[in-house]
């Protein structure tokens, strides 16, 4: 790693755009998504496999991208990836801040958290788990349903966040049809836990 991408000078841009947030809490809100290359966590399911390998995206200048953010009518900027806690992300937080952004993050919760973020929504995939101090910073936790099996997952991960946390149960998306009866049924018995459809998906858009 060079030293300005050691420093969140630089970070491995994917992808960036401005759309409308279509899952988790902020359903709804339109935001700019900034999603960084690389992620060794290697979901099966991942939707977002193209950006797997950091060297398919040269370093971007964190100026270039607050300035396409910026650009945008919403105040609100979620960073995604790919995993991208693997990069520091204080500059890019800091700079989105001083602008008057809204951030918010979403992570597996398998590396260091950095950066300031307004909101953090945990992602927790089991072959590589959060590390521990995210439970208690979760302001959402969002687990990604394949099958029945998946609510045990769903509920060691519950038992470890903070009260104030919001639950969401998401069907993995190829596997829509088959899971949506088991999470229907699952919220109906636990009510705590909310569903979280991929709704951009539905209306196709990024
Ligand atoms: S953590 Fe996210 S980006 Fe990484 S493999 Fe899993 S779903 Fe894909």
């Amino acid at each position: 790693m060079n030293s300005l991408l050691d420093e969140g000078h630089l970070l491995p841009l994917a992808e960036d755009f401005y759309t409308i947030q279509g899952e988790g809490y902020h359903t709804g809100k339109a935001a700019y998504f900034i999603r960084l290359g690389g992620c060794d966590v290697g979901c099966a399911w991942c939707d977002s496999k193209f950006t797997w390998n950091p060297k398919l995206f040269p370093p971007v200048p964190v100026t270039e991208i607050i300035a396409r953010a910026v650009k945008c009518a919403a105040r609100a900027v979620v960073i995604t990836g790919g995993e991208p806690l693997l990069y520091p992300l204080e500059i890019l937080c800091k700079e989105l801040k001083n602008k008057g952004m809204e951030i918010f993050l979403e992570t597996s919760g398998s590396q260091p958290l950095s950066g300031e973020m307004d909101w953090i929504c945990l992602s927790p995939k089991q072959n590589h788990p959060p590390l521990p101090e995210f439970y208690p910073l979760a302001s959402e936790l969002k687990v990604i349903i394949t099958g029945p099996l998946d609510m045990e997952w769903a509920e060691f991960n519950r038992r470890k966040v903070g009260p104030q946390c919001h639950l969401y149960l998401q069907p993995e998306w190829s596997r829509r049809e088959a899971v949506l009866p088991h999470i229907i049924s699952y919220i109906k018995a636990n009510p705590s836990w909310k569903i979280s459809l991929q709704t951009h998906k539905y209306i196709n858009i990024p």
